[in-house]
């Protein structure tokens, strides 16, 4: 095994009213290193008598505690405080993140500055909201309460870790919700920074909380306990099925980010350099462990041969290598479990379609869960490595002759997360993208995040979209607020003799 970052504690704990906790049973669960699947610390096992203090304490803050009742301008400046805190902590969580989900250092270095921007964002944006007021002169107003919700359970992937988590605590945070986090069980080392972080910058005991532990049992709980009003998942689509059937006989509030197929549509015209580019950032970055991966490649027939040729080319030279070493382009997968799905794929992809490029474990790395960047060519679109979300690095590229199969192609799936459209015709890249069934679409780009506009997928991709004031609104209920201005008119039940002046039963509409 290789050394784990310094300083970390002996046992990855629970947060509960403001403190590190083991579990009530005592229960821990064995945390592994990618490159070696090799036990390096142990981490508190969570399951219904732990998300009952977490809710608890959660409860309690959000009845009593200051945290819902701060003014906008207050409760963001402990976000900043946050931030800062999370700033800080930049080569420390690189450092861990890398270590335990395996991600390449390079890659994971600047996800605390992608974290703490989250936290300003919500922050600037809670004190700039504005909520709408209805005015009909000397008769009426009516306005918007926003209210927090209340107890917010977040439910969050093993991929980008700590910054996923941070996707869903600060809109949380933010709108005054009290919240319970759960990470992900191959990944809840980085998770631990958030105690400290949270002591650090002032927030209140009982704002923040965290069980660890497995999706059937903490999660399974978190999801059907009655005091968390609202869910935040983001994962696979099957769990996003399960948490929907055990939300429904509560009513609570989802917001579901999930699994994703995405194609990357390149045409004729298009910069072939760029799009060659960023089709092999779009699914060999971060591993290939990445939701909006550009993870299907149509390309036109007319420069099919030469993309697949440069492609190719370009994916054998994808370093394959230890997280840990900076030149490192494509690490080791997550854990085991995962890297025997992903070697699955590949396997079903050589009955299916054309090997063009890796295809198996490096000769040079014989433990670990190391893949070779892997390049299916000349898929048909009814095969499973075209269809099925593998989340690793493993591409599929297919042919089309024009527009009309290109949208055929890129619609055909389940899923429906984000598309990337590479052409230079202005016209065509709008109309295509607009009929395109997915929650985002990047033109002649790879994924550069924008926090105000919507992110999410449509179909099986998920439901309900996140982003700017979208995602405080997952959080908030918005109270309407009627207030007679004038007169009271109501008709007179009971009354003798109806006036031909009442207003029956429509009142004065808008
Ligand atoms: P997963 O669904 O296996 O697990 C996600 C989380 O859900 C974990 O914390 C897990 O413990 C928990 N969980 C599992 N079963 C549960 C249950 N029955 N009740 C409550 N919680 C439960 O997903 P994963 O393998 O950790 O993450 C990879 C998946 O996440 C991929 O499909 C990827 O596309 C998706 N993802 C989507 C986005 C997006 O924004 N759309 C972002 C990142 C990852």
């Amino acid at each position: 095994m290789t050394t784990p970052p310094a300083g970390l504690p002996e046992t990855i704990q629970h947060f509960i009213g403001g403190r590190f906790v083991d579990s009530v049973s005592g229960e821990t669960f064995d945390v592994l290193e990618p490159t070696t699947n090799s036990t390096y610390i142990q981490c508190a096992s969570g399951d219904a008598a732990d998300v009952d203090a977490a809710a608890a304490a959660a409860k309690q803050a959000f009845e009593e505690g200051p945290w819902p009742r701060m003014l906008p301008r207050e409760r963001a400046r402990i976000l900043y405080r946050v931030a800062d805190e999370v700033e800080k902590m930049n080569e420390r969580l690189a450092a861990i993140e890398s270590f335990d989900s395996g991600l390449p250092i390079r890659q994971a270095s600047g996800q605390a500055m992608r974290a703490a921007e989250n936290f300003r964002f919500f922050a600037d944006l809670i004190v700039a909201i504005e909520d709408n007021a209805f005015k009909m002169p000397g008769r009426q107003i009516n306005f918007v309460n926003r209210k927090p919700k209340g107890v917010a359970g977040l439910i969050t992937p093993w991929n980008t870790p700590f910054m996923q988590e941070s996707w869903k605590l600060a809109p949380a945070m933010a709108s005054g919700c009290t919240v319970i986090l759960k990470p992900a069980e191959f990944t809840p080392t980085s998770a631990y920074l958030w105690g400290e972080i949270m002591d650090r910058a002032g927030v209140p005991a009982g704002v923040f909380n965290m069980v660890h532990g497995f999706g059937e049992t903490a999660g399974d709980a978190l999801v059907k306990h009655p005091d968390v009003r609202v869910i935040s998942f983001t994962g696979e689509t099957t769990t996003g099925q399960t948490i929907y059937a055990n939300c429904a006989p509560h009513m609570k509030t989802m917001s579901m980010e999930l699994g994703g197929k995405s194609p990357a549509v390149v045409f004729e015209d298009a910069d072939f350099e760029a799009a060659l580019d960023s089709t092999l950032f779009g699914v060999f970055s971060l591993n290939g462990e990445r939701c909006t991966a550009s993870s299907r490649i149509l390309v036109q027939r007319s420069i099919y041969d030469r993309f697949v040729e440069a492609y190719v080319a370009r994916a054998k030279k994808i370093r394959v290598g230890a997280p840990s070493d900076p030149t490192t382009e494509l690490a080791a997968l997550v854990h085991s479990s995962h890297y025997e799905k992903v070697m699955e794929y590949i396997e079903i992809g050589k009955t299916e379609a054309t090997l063009a490029a890796g295809g198996g474990r490096p000769d040079q790395l014989p433990e670990g869960n190391y893949v070779e960047a892997t390049v299916f060519v000349d898929v048909p679109r009814t095969a499973r490595i075209f269809q099925e979300e593998i989340f690793g690095p493993v591409v599929a590229i297919t042919p089309f002759e024009d527009e009309a199969e290109a949208l055929e192609l890129a619609n055909d799936v389940k899923y429906g997360l984000a598309a990337y459209v590479w052409t230079n015709d202005i016209r065509r890249a709008i109309n295509f993208s607009q009929s395109i069934e997915s929650g985002m679409v990047w033109i002649n780009s790879h994924n550069v995040r924008d926090l105000r506009t919507p992110f999410g997928g449509v179909k099986g991709s998920g439901l309900g979209q996140e982003g700017g004031y979208r995602s405080l609104e997952v959080y908030s209920d918005q109270q309407a607020i009627h207030v007679t201005l004038g007169d009271v008119h109501t008709t007179r039940f009971g009354a003798t003799g109806y006036s031909e002046n009442d207003p029956g039963l429509a009142g004065p509409g808008a």
